[in-house]
Order: C-alpha cells, then structure tokens, then sequence
C-alpha cells in the first residue's frame, strides 16, 4: 500500500549496500516517497542514490556526519529548501564498538554513544521544528537487541542502544500531541557489513549464531526496513512510543 501524497524522508547511514539503511530507502523509494540518502561516506551514498535513479525512483545521496550539528542544520535547510518538508527521518547510522570494559578506552566510549545515541537526539532536534510547523511527521531510531539484554563485550554498544530505546520514548511523549510520531526498532542479528565484521575474526561464530536464533536464520536488511517503512507510513497512525523487535525470536526465548 502506498501513502500519497509522496513524502520526503531522509535515512541516516544509508551507503553501505548490504546496510539496513540502504534496504530502508529502497523500500521507501519504491513507495514513492521522495528518500535523502546520507552517510559520512559521501561516494557511497551518491552511488546507492544513483542505484536507485537508475530505477526512475527519486533519491538523493547527501554527506552527512551524524555527530556534527552544523551538518544536521545544512541537512535540513537543504532538504526543506528543495522540497519544503520533511516527512520522515531514520536514524540509523551507527557503529559497534565492541570491546570488553576493562579494555575499552574513553575515546571509544565517547565516540560510540556519539555516533548512535548523541546523532538520535541531533537528528529529532534538527527535524522536529519543521514536523511541528507542519503538523505532522515520524521519526524511527534504530535500537537493537542489544538495548534490550545484556551482551558481554558490548557494554558500550549496548548503553548506546539502551539509550537510543528511551531517548526515543521521552521524545515520543514530548511531540505526541503534535501529530509526530516517534519510534525505535530493535534488530536482532542481521547479516550487514556490521555483523560481518564482527564475526570475521570468528568465522564459525557463524553457523552458531543462525542456530541460536529460533527462525534458525540472521535477519535480512530488508526484514528490518519492511518495520521501518511501516512506522513511516499512514499505518501506523496510532504508534508512538513503541520499541519494535525484529529478531526471529532471539529474545523471546
Ligand atoms: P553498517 O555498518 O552496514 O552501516 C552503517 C552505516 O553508518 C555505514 O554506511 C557507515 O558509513 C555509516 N556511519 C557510521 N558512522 C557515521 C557517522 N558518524 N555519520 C554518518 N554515517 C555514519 O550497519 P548496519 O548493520 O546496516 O546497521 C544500521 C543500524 O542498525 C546501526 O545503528 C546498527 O547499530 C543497527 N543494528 C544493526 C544490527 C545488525 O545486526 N546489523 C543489529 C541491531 C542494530
């Protein structure tokens, strides 16, 4: 089911082609919303917008820093110069520190809760001006399943995305009444650049991982991106608020 009338909708972290980013935009795009695809890596995002062109669907590829506050204010003016709103913003860019306490460092720690907590809150202060003017607009940060139970050796990643799960319900409370909705998801393990870089050094934590999850398999990009355009739309008109897990059941065990 399309929304109508199109929308514009920015995804964060959108350049790497097996991301959960890229798979967001794409679905969004074949909706027929108007999608901003952004990422510090400038030639990827301009690639996977161009991916999407070549489909006649209407993409962007924007640079963008997360962390940087000037870049989400030259983001909005941008996109709110060429298209005059802005209907839906995925944050989703993110990175996974994963290292032990006793071995991570303050740098580190620093750099992981800007990346994926500081950015959540960067990005709903920078769009939610707009959102409030029109009345109207859904915003959905990626937590994880990580955010939800302890992970050993992903302390940092996991008060991140702990963060990022309750960041997201106070700010839900704040504009509820505004007609803007705000939402996390919470993937499970889904096979992208990330997962695969983190088990590279471990290559038969593969086949265990698929068999600790019930569905027996990791998460496509494309299962996580089905919850996140479904937020974004008409659909979910009455959600806000919400942690939404997709996982094949990891946690419900
Ligand atoms: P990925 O590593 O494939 O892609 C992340 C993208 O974010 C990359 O393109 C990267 O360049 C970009 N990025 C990193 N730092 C940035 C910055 N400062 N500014 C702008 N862009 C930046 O990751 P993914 O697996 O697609 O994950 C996407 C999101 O989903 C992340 O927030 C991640 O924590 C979350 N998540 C992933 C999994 C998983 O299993 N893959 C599970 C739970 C949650």
């Amino acid at each position: 089911m399309t929304d109508s009338p199109t929308k514009t909708m920015i995804v964060t972290g959108a350049a790497s082609a097996a991301g959960l980013g890229f798979a967001t935009a794409l679905l969004l795009a074949r909706e027929g919303h108007k999608v901003y695809l952004t990422d510090i890596d400038a030639a990827g995002a301009a690639a996977r917008a161009d991916e999407l062109r070549t489909e006649g669907l209407d993409a962007t590829g924007l640079a963008q820093d997360v962390t940087d506050e000037a870049a989400w204010k030259a983001l909005v003016e941008h996109v709110t110069e060429k298209t005059g709103r802005i209907d839906g913003l995925v944050n989703n860019a993110g990175i996974a520190v994963l290292s032990w306490t006793a071995d991570l460092d303050p740098a580190s720690w620093d750099r992981q809760i800007d990346v994926n907590l500081k950015s959540a809150y960067l990005g709903c202060r920078a769009v939610l001006p707009i959102m409030e003017r029109q009345g109207s607009g859904a915003i959905v940060n990626l937590s994880s399943v990580a955010g939800l139970v302890g992970i050993p050796g992903a302390s940092a990643y996991a008060a991140s995305k702990g963060g990022v799960r309750l960041y997201t319900k106070a700010v839900a409370m704040e504009v509820a009444a505004k007609g803007i909705r705000v939402n996390a998801v919470c993937p499970g393990v889904i096979w992208t650049d990330m997962q695969k870089v983190a088990i590279e050094d471990n290559p038969d934590q593969y086949d265990a991982i698929n068999a600790s999850i019930p569905m027996k398999r990791m998460g496509d990009p494309e299962d996580i991106g089905n919850m996140i355009a479904f937020l974004l739309s008409e659909r979910a008109k009455y959600v806000t608020g919400g942690e939404f897990v997709v996982d094949g059941g990891l946690t419900a065990q």
